[in-house]
């Protein structure tokens, strides 16, 4: 099959790859769209290439049902990132992501790829296939995820740190929800995407010589009452505990190395952390359900390219003046 490879260095290539074979618990797909991600924009800086690509965001249709009778040739799905075995405890719960033998879909930037037998959905047909890529795997997963769980909602003053896809999908999600959200980045054009999405306010970090004062400032001088790490460094996390409304939420999404001071937390600001990874993939009718009651998460989708324009669509990612990016797979004529 053709597929991107990475080359290292800000590097890809549209080449042939190994033909995925599906093992017994999967189904062959043939790929119909597929997203780029963050965390496969920090592989293509890294100076290591790989075999193929990190891609793991999809949506599809089924090419093999490989002996499983639930699907057919034909199928069109939706494709979970986080794939449990469907049987155990947490599966059985619809939290998948917590199953002891996750799977995720491999290089996704490709035709072809595998996807577990159970941890699939038909789509219906008001869901089009790059909508399918956000809402199955972590594009609006990971915004549904952290803004449900943190229970955003009307009357809320929420600031998202760090404007990338997972950030500006953030900002959908809780101005859908009801919230005053802040949008913080360095990067003026994430901005007005921000601002674009629902943001009620933004501030450039770059700009901004005290971030805290100035979330301070725009919220009767108490803070935000819940704040999102959509960075997964430090220094925003830092900004966020001490930032964030006594009484307040703080989550942690971005993905990168931080420690954490328990006693800025606790002592005299009541504050409280948690982490969130994507969402549970039996929350996803609820999430649907959001979409068909005017969430928009199509907004999010800036830039469409073919598959065979890789090369030019992480470029583009990498720039970071796009939210989300969708690759494509119809044949060319
Ligand atoms: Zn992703
Ligand atoms: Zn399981």
């Amino acid at each position: 099959m053709k597929g991107v490879r990475f080359l290292g260095n800000c590097q890809v290539e549209v080449t042939d790859l190994p033909d995925p074979t599906p093992d017994p618990d999967q189904v062959l797909i043939k790929i119909t769209a597929s997203g780029i991600c963050g965390g496969e924009v920090k592989a293509y800086k890294r100076e290591e290439g790989m075999d193929a690509n990190p891609g793991h965001e999809v949506a599809g249709i089924v090419e093999d049902p490989n002996g499983h009778a639930q699907w057919q040739k034909g199928d069109r799905v939706g494709i979970f990132t986080l794939q449990g075995c469907g049987y155990c405890r947490w599966c059985r719960m619809g939290k998948n992501d917590f199953c002891a033998e996750v799977k995720i879909p491999k290089a996704t930037h490709s035709e072809y790829t595998c996807s577990r037998a159970t941890a699939m959905v038909k789509l219906d047909d008001d869901i089009d296939d790059p909508l399918a890529v956000l809402i199955f795997g972590d594009g609006m997963g990971v915004p549904y995820g952290a803004s449900t769980r943190a229970k955003v909602g009307p009357g809320d003053v929420t600031c998202v740190f760090g404007c990338g896809p997972v950030g500006l999908g953030m900002c959908i999600m809780q101005s859908f929800l009801g919230a005053h959200v802040i949008a913080v980045d360095v990067v003026p054009k994430r901005l007005e995407l921000a601002k674009k999405f629902g943001a009620w306010q933004t501030i450039d970090a770059a700009k901004t010589e005290d971030m805290v004062a100035a979330l301070r400032d725009m919220t009767d001088g108490i803070g935000p009452d819940k704040c999102f790490e959509a960075v997964g460094c430090q220094e925003t996390l830092d900004i966020a505990m001490e930032a964030t409304a006594p009484e307040g939420l703080i989550v942690q999404v971005g993905h990168g190395k931080q420690t954490l001071d328990p006693q800025k937390l606790i002592s005299k600001r009541n504050l409280t952390i948690f982490g969130n990874w994507i969402y549970h993939p039996g929350e996803y009718t609820k999430l649907l359900d959001m979409q068909r009651n005017g969430l928009h998460a199509e907004k999010l989708i800036t830039s469409t390219y073919h598959f065979t324009e890789a090369p030019a669509a992480y470029k583009a990612a990498a720039e970071g003046s796009d939210a989300k990016i969708i690759l494509t797979y119809e044949e060319k004529t």
